[in-house]
């Protein structure tokens, strides 16, 4: 841990976006987006090493977050009492298998991960964020959000959830100020389908091989984007995909 300040004060005076699953990917290049646009980062993640490295280049302050650890949840919030931004972004996938032979593990990894994980820290800083007068969540969702396809339904049921998770908020914060965005990617080239994959790097691999996929930081520049959209303004929903892909189901290798 980089910084750890004590319950109840602040990490600073600038605006305060916390970050989750900010040791690689998306999250990664978005904590870095926001800190170049003036936001002390507060970045979240289990690789502690990740995250302090990270918090050093950008001036922001790591502390370790497992999603899926209420208690975890709670010392990470500590001290958070305004939050500016919050990006939901901690999640991923286990698997690529059919329903019929499905891994109960591997969903039970994708809905405490995905789902539980975004409810658990949505929670804990909705006050925060209300605090703030002005504040902003972006979850991270996924095309598999909005789609289903073979042999994902542990992901895309979870993704899905997620985004319903999400979309309710809209309606229940009506009226309190805080917009909600909800950003839904095709295929970005991360350690995503590693994980996925269970470290098989050459699985991984061949997933991006024969088409451009998205950068972490083509996603985080559309993060930026929203982040620096006056109060008033809410981008409900974005999806971005690479050009060579035109659905969860349809790429330029799949025709
Ligand atoms: P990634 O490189 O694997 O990053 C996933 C991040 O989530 C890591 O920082 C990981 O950190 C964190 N994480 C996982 N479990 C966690 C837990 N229990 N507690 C806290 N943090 C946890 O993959 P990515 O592509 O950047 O994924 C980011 C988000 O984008 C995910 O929600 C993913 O579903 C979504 N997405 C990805 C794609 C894609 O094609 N890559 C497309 C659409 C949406 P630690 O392991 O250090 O905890």
């Amino acid at each position: 841990m980089s910084s750890s300040p004590e319950p109840g004060t602040t990490v600073t005076e600038r605006r305060i976006a916390v970050v989750t699953g900010a040791s690689s990917g998306i999250g990664a290049a978005t904590a870095r987006q926001l800190a170049s646009q003036g936001y002390h980062v507060v970045l979240g993640a289990r690789r502690t090493e990740l995250i302090d490295d990270l918090a050093a280049e950008i001036g922001g302050t790591g502390r370790r977050l497992d999603v899926t650890d209420e208690a975890s949840v709670a010392e990470f919030v500590a001290g958070l009492d305004t939050v500016h931004v919050l990006i939901n972004n901690a999640g991923g996938a286990k698997g690529l298998d059919p329903v019929a032979t499905a891994d109960l593990d591997d969903w039970r990894w994708m809905y405490e991960t995905n789902v539980l994980g975004t409810l658990r820290i949505t929670k804990a800083l909705l006050p925060a964020l209300i605090a703030s007068g002005d504040g902003l969540i972006v979850t991270i969702t996924s095309i598999a959000a909005l789609e289903a396809y073979d042999n994902g339904a542990g992901y895309t049921s979870a993704k899905h959830a997620q985004g319903v998770l999400h979309r309710t908020l809209r309606y229940e914060l009506l009226g309190k100020p805080v917009r909600l965005t909800e950003i839904a990617p095709g295929m970005v080239e991360t350690e995503f389908s590693l994980v996925r994959f269970g470290g098989d790097r050459e699985r991984a691999d061949a997933v991006y091989e024969g088409l451009t996929p998205l950068t972490a930081e083509d996603v985080a520049e559309v993060v930026g984007f929203v982040a620096s959209r006056p109060p008033h303004v809410d981008l409900d929903q974005i999806i971005l995909k690479p050009r060579d892909q035109a659905s969860a189901r349809r790429n330029i290798k799949t025709g």
